[in-house]
């Protein structure tokens, strides 16, 4: 039993436990790299491990461990987001697959449970939850990134639908997805934050043209996506028009979440490889304590947000803290790991030590520290409401 468990929570883990020693296996030490940290792959390797991850989603979703928090109704277990949280940590111990449905089960789809009608959630959420439709996030465009409520692409209403017309772009995953949550402006007359609406588009519709971003490790992961006159029903809106705002910071909220939920496990692995490797170096001890404390801080952050959510609230800048945090651990982290490796961690591939798992992490955590918000942003936010520092220069 964890310290802060209560003792329904207690059981629960122990159920959990139970039920992921049964399906999974865990390995002999614990994962190096969380399943958030952004990897690239070939095509193949994206097809099998989007397969891996379906496969997974839909026997956690059959035995009741998908959606933990989610009403039954829409396929979920009808617990609370404390059982979420215990289960996410404890089957983050286990040998799973990359959680390549992240942007739908853990971003895109708690915002349409939050914020979405009965209709869009009992046709949207169970699908997504059992891994059998796959979502990405339209939001960024070639000219908003962090100021996003720039944004330009417009959607018109004509009769009982939206025709919308712009560019996406770093759209992850969209060649693979059968929806993708977007955000487009409704009126460009009023206050940028307050002319956006939110649509659930079909990737398969007319006129979504998904053009794939070659990376330069060669993979292509990320997306451009072009829409002209793409027809949306005005029953796939979500939220009022003119409040697509609250979309934005709702699914951010939930994506900058699930980074804060990483820290610990990483440390502990980190533990491993210190314990084989020990630097006789006060400096690197120093800094390796430094990190341990970072990330044990980290976790009453997140109980922090969980308490929030718990409360119905939707939490602002806690989460921006914890992202923050979270992703600035997990770099020195990694940074820290290469650095033990000695000449062994310019290795790449299976000949490198843990089959260059440390190195395929270092590589990819600055991606984290850039999507859903990047450092400087998350700043400002900390700066503006939670220390109350005089606000950045916007347009309006
Ligand atoms: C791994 C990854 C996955 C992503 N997936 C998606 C996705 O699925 N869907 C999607 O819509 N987008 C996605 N993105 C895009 C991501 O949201 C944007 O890259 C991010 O918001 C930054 O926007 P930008 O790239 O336009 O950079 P810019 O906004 O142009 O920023 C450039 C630099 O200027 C700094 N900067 C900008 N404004 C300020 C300011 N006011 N104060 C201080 N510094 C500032 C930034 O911090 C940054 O260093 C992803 C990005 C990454 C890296």
């Amino acid at each position: 039993m964890e310290p802060f468990d209560s003792a329904g929570e207690a059981i629960f883990r122990r159920d959990a436990l139970d039920w992921l020693a049964a399906n999974a296996k865990r390995p002999a030490n614990p994962p190096i790299s969380p399943s958030v940290i952004v990897v690239e792959w070939s095509p193949d390797e994206e097809d099998q491990k989007l397969a891996e991850a379906r496969a997974w989603q839909r026997r956690k979703f059959e035995a009741g461990w998908a959606g933990i928090a989610w009403p039954p109704e829409y396929g979920g277990r009808g617990g609370t987001l404390v059982e979420q949280a215990i289960f996410t940590a404890e089957e983050a111990q286990f040998d799973i697959p990359f959680d390549a449905l992240a942007v739908g089960t853990g971003w895109c789809g708690p915002a349409i449970l939050f914020l979405g009608n009965d209709a869009q959630k009992q046709r949207y959420l169970p699908p997504l939850l059992a891994g059998n439709e796959v979502w990405c996030q339209l939001f960024s465009e070639p000219g908003a990134g962090s100021d996003l409520a720039s944004l330009t692409t417009r959607a018109v209403r004509d009769g009982d639908e939206w025709v919308l017309n712009g560019q996406k772009v770093w759209t992850t995953l969209a060649h693979k997805s059968d929806f993708g949550l977007c955000i487009a402006r409704t009126d460009p007359t009023a206050p940028q934050h307050r002319g956006l609406s939110a649509f659930i588009v079909d990737m398969r519709s007319a006129g979504v043209d998904t053009r794939p971003l070659r990376q330069m490790t060669g993979a292509s992961n990320f997306n451009e996506v072009f829409l002209s006159d793409v027809r949306v029903p005005d029953t796939d809106r979500v939220g009022e028009v003119g409040d697509g705002w609250r979309v934005v910071i709702t699914t951010f909220m939930f994506e900058r979440t699930s980074v804060v939920a990483v820290g610990a496990s990483v440390a502990d692995a980190f533990i491993g490889l210190l314990a084989e490797r020990a630097p006789d170096n006060r400096r690197q001890r120093d800094r390796f304590l430094r990190s341990l404390v970072a990330g044990k801080a980290l976790g009453y952050t997140q109980l922090r947000l969980m308490t929030a959510l718990s409360q119905g609230k939707v939490p602002g800048p806690e989460g921006s803290l914890g992202k923050l945090v979270a992703t600035m651990l997990l770099s020195d982290i990694y940074e820290q790991a290469i650095d033990l490796l000695g000449p062994a961690g310019l290795l790449a591939g299976d000949d490198a030590p843990d089959n260059g798992d440390w190195q395929e992490a270092f590589l990819g955590t600055p991606g984290l520290r850039i999507g859903g918000g990047t450092d400087q942003i998350q700043r400002n936010i900390i700066a503006e409401r939670i220390l109350g520092l005089p606000k950045d220069v916007r347009e309006t």
